[in-house]
């Protein structure tokens, strides 16, 4: 980072100051108060656990006491639970430029992943034997194609997503690859990608976790297949709860689950011997969902009334320019290099500094109330969540980073 050298109590002022106009500017503000934030904390891990939405715990005491202890099991049918994954899952679609009935919520990433890789290489049918995966991936996402494939006798190609219109080809079935990367923040070019997969008669799988509620995504009008995320992250479903899955309509007739469980029979309580696959989304559920979990990320999902994706998107981008301003600003040359693109359009929502004494630095960041975390071996991670992150906290995570940079080991 081509940093100039602190230059003391000005610097902060005047950057302070402008933190206070962009905040007082910013029609995202109102917004925070719909979150439970601990007290004077900056919290950028966001893109990792986001923040408790204020709705969740009442309506969490309300199911678990009436809809569970009073109800029982009539909340089944009475309180909406059997619904609750697709009705759950129509929140989502907006979010991820989805229209209704294509989306369902069940199940952690890693296992839609697995559906949504075998049901795209069986939508690709005979002939085609290679699945090209992202090899800059979150672990989890090769791991799965790894075994999916083992499965189905496909060939696995590892490929960076700069590399995939190069080894797409007759012999392409499906292609895995994530929407933003999430250790360098590096938003990847979904539409043209897309269109590059199909070009080559191919199915594109995406995977949304660090976009899905950080940016527009546009899921139906780029022709994306499948797709999968998680809602603990942007979504702020809380800890572990389920992720969702895309079956684009015009493949859900022929969507071929790999775990075709009873919740996604077209009879589900007709018990019947033989398997039907429901119509629609329903057809990637499996079992019986967490209903816990599920109806607390329905109410989460609450915090995005009235809010504006493309809002989102310019403010997200507007707090990570100002935080590399400020970095700039505070921290002495060559200290840290960004490792996530400047271009605008090559940015998600989380900036990743490169440091050799990140995982020392991280521990002493969060003891002074600035929240990120750590990925080996050198990276810094803050992810900036525009529905309750302001400018003063980018400002004051700057500031508290550079001083514990100066401070030495
Ligand atoms: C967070 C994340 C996951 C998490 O998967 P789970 O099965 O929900 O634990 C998977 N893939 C990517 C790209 C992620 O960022």
């Amino acid at each position: 980072m081509s940093a100039r050298p602190a230059s003391g109590n000005d610097t902060a002022a005047a950057l302070r100051a402008t933190a206070h106009r962009l905040d007082a500017e910013d029609p995202l503000r109102p917004v925070r108060e719909r979150f439970t934030l601990p007290e004077d904390v900056v919290y950028l891990d966001g893109n990792s656990l986001g923040a408790l939405p204020k709705a969740v715990p009442d309506r969490l005491a309300r199911v678990v006491a009436h809809e569970w202890g009073a109800l029982g099991i009539r909340s089944w049918t009475e309180s909406g639970w059997w619904e609750a994954p697709e009705r759950v899952g129509e929140l989502i679609a907006p979010l991820v430029g989805a229209g209704p009935g294509q989306v369902v919520v069940g199940d952690s990433t890693s296992v839609n992943l697995f559906k949504a890789l075998v049901a795209a290489v069986r939508l690709a049918g005979e002939g085609r034997d290679e699945v090209l995966v992202d090899s800059s991936s979150f672990p989890t996402d090769g791991y799965i194609a790894e075994a999916a494939v083992r499965l189905t006798g496909h060939r696995l190609v590892p490929v960076l997503p700069a590399e995939v219109p190069g080894r797409l080809g007759p012999r392409t079935a499906a292609v895995l690859l994530n929407h933003v990367d999430y250790r360098t923040g590096r938003l990847h070019d979904l539409p043209g990608l897309t269109a590059a997969v199909h070009e080559a008669g191919a199915y594109a799988v995406w995977d949304l976790c660090h976009s899905a509620g950080a940016l527009p995504v546009g899921l139906d009008a780029h022709g994306v297949d499948l797709a999968v995320g998680c809602t603990y992250k942007y979504l702020n479903g809380g800890p572990g709860s389920p992720a969702f899955l895309y079956v684009r309509a015009a493949h859900q007739a022929a969507f071929d689950s790999p775990l075709p469980g009873w919740n996604s029979h077209a009879e589900p309580f007709g018990m019947r011997p033989s398997y039907t696959r429901a119509e629609g989304a329903t057809a990637g559920r499996v079992g019986t969902p967490d209903i816990l979990s599920l109806l607390a990320l329905e109410a989460a999902l609450g915090v995005w009334e009235g809010v504006d994706l493309a809002a989102v998107r310019a403010k997200s981008l507007a707090l990570t320019d100002f935080f590399l301003e400020c970095v700039d600003r505070y921290v002495p040359a060559g200290s840290l290099e960004s490792v996530t693109p400047a271009a605008h359009e090559e940015r998600g929502s989380q900036l990743a500094l490169r440091t050799p004494r990140a995982a020392a630095l991280m521990p002493r960041l969060i003891a002074r109330g600035v929240v990120g975390d750590f990925r080996p071996p050198d990276i810094l991670r803050f992810g900036f969540t525009p529905l309750y992150v302001g400018f003063a906290d980018a400002e004051r995570a700057a500031r508290v980073l550079a001083e514990e940079l100066g401070a030495g080991d």
